[in-house]
């Protein structure tokens, strides 16, 4: 077996990895070689466990090496691995669809597939687009968004962010979006009256914004949002990229407010974090609006090659019946308790932590009193890393989103490593010069 120290030289030679300053990367921590999984666990190579707090991602759903999903893909392969669905067909997809239709909010009943979450967003900006241009209201080609909004790093969805530090610079290559501030209805509402005749739709993450931070929306926030688009005749996008598939406690984070949006974009937990495949959901009506003759060009011209995978509809679609199978809902909602609890006595105490944000299995631990060239966030999840559990900070929130199967003894273990972890890190300041060098 090649050596960890090999595989390390040849990582920093070669790789380039998403999200990371490469000039320090391996330098200032260790480099961690992940060489297989378990249920809700990480293995290196030296064979030590750590908790996936972080759900690969946010994607793991039902754990790892779960056996119906290892299975469904197993199989799969003995039939075919990939096949294209431009201008060919195949059951893993059609099964698939018919199955997220039927699962979605009601009315969501066609389903086009991509393969990441940016992706899925992507295509939900130009469905509507070309949705009111075909509907001769070309004029209604504006997005609004919401302030601090992530929806992915391809342009469109850059475009529809609002995170500064990942989104600023690519401004001149961005189309101009009207950002509403997040959870207050009286500025989309007022943004609707001035600009409802040029807007095609309203983007928004249900619920929770989950990369700025784990932000919540107030209850009741979500419906206004769907009256409002229908008082003023816009679509609604629901990105559920990250709170779709049972991360909220309910399937859809759209269900906790009986709404219904136009287009939904999902990802993530589709494949319950085995293969990446994303899906736009879209209403009956709006896909009517592209069927015509193929002279009259109502076509949506748009396709990945890997467009509907076959190994990755396999794997969703077992995804989708272990939800059923393991009852995995019914058996989140305890577990959601117990982390409420859990946070609130072994974390929310520390001085270190200001604020708790938690919707279902989406927390976000906002750390307090560090100078943002602490990287209070960062020093958090290495002494967690230490401590045998994976987490991963955004800015000074410590994000914990275990996969929905975690047991209850790692669920309370996750939460005891990350208030060592911040305790440690709260006690040892990092001395300055240490400080000067991150
Ligand atoms: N939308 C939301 C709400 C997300 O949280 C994410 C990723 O975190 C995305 C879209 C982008 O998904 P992907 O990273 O698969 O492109």
């Amino acid at each position: 077996m090649r050596s960890t120290e090999s595989l390390i030289a040849a990582d920093r030679r070669h790789l380039w990895h998403p999200f990371t300053q490469q000039l320090t990367w391996g330098e200032e921590d260790p480099v961690l070689v992940i060489e297989r999984g378990e249920g809700s666990q990480l293995f290196d190579r030296d064979g030590r466990a750590y908790i996936d707090g972080v759900a690969s991602l946010w994607c793991n759903v039902h754990g790892h090496r779960h056996p119906a999903l290892d299975r469904a893909v197993r199989e799969q392969l003995d039939r075919i691995a990939h096949s294209t669905m431009l201008g060919l067909t195949h059951a893993p997809a059609i099964e698939l669809a018919e199955r997220l239709a039927a699962l979605a909010p009601g009315g969501l009943s066609r389903v086009f597939y991509s393969d990441s979450g940016s992706t899925a967003v992507e295509i939900a900006l130009k469905l509507a687009f070309q949705w009111w241009a075909q509907r001769g209201a070309g004029e209604r080609r504006r997005f609004i968004c919401l302030r601090d909004a992530y929806h992915g790093d391809t342009l469109g969805a850059v475009s529809v962010g609002g995170i500064e530090l990942f989104h600023s610079l690519y401004g001149p290559l961005l189309f101009d979006a009207l950002p509403a501030c997040a959870g207050d209805a009286g500025h989309l509402a007022e943004l609707l009256e001035r600009h409802a005749g040029e807007v095609a739709a309203v983007i928004v993450e249900p619920l929770v914004q989950g990369a700025a931070g784990m932000l919540l929306q107030p209850p009741g926030y979500l419906r206004r949002v769907r009256e409002l688009c229908d008082a003023h005749d816009v679509l609604l996008i629901c990105d559920e990229v990250a709170t779709g598939f049972g991360r909220t406690g309910r399937m859809f984070a759209c269900e906790h407010e009986d709404v219904v949006p136009d287009l939904l974009c999902l990802g993530k937990g589709l494949t319950g974090g085995y293969l990446p495949l994303a899906a736009t959901l879209a209403t009956e009506r709006l896909y009517e609006g592209f069927l015509g003759r193929p002279e009259q060009s109502r076509t949506f011209f748009h396709g990945h090659t890997y467009t509907g995978n076959p190994l990755a509809c396999a794997v969703a679609l077992a995804t989708l019946e272990t939800f059923e199978r393991e009852r995995t809902l019914e058996r989140l909602a305890p577990k959601i308790e117990l982390l409420e609890r859990a946070l609130a006595d072994e974390v929310a105490v520390l001085p270190a932590v200001a604020e708790i944000r938690q919707r279902g299995f989406m927390v976000g631990i906002e750390l307090g009193g560090f100078a943002p060239e602490a990287r209070a966030g960062h020093r958090v999840a290495m002494a967690a890393r230490e401590l045998g559990a994976i987490v991963r900070p955004l800015g000074d929130v410590v994000v914990l989103m275990p996969p929905l199967a975690i047991s209850v003894q790692e669920l309370g273990r996750l939460v005891s490593i990350t208030a060592a972890a911040i305790e440690r890190v709260a006690a040892r300041p990092p001395a300055a010069a240490a400080l000067q060098a991150l």
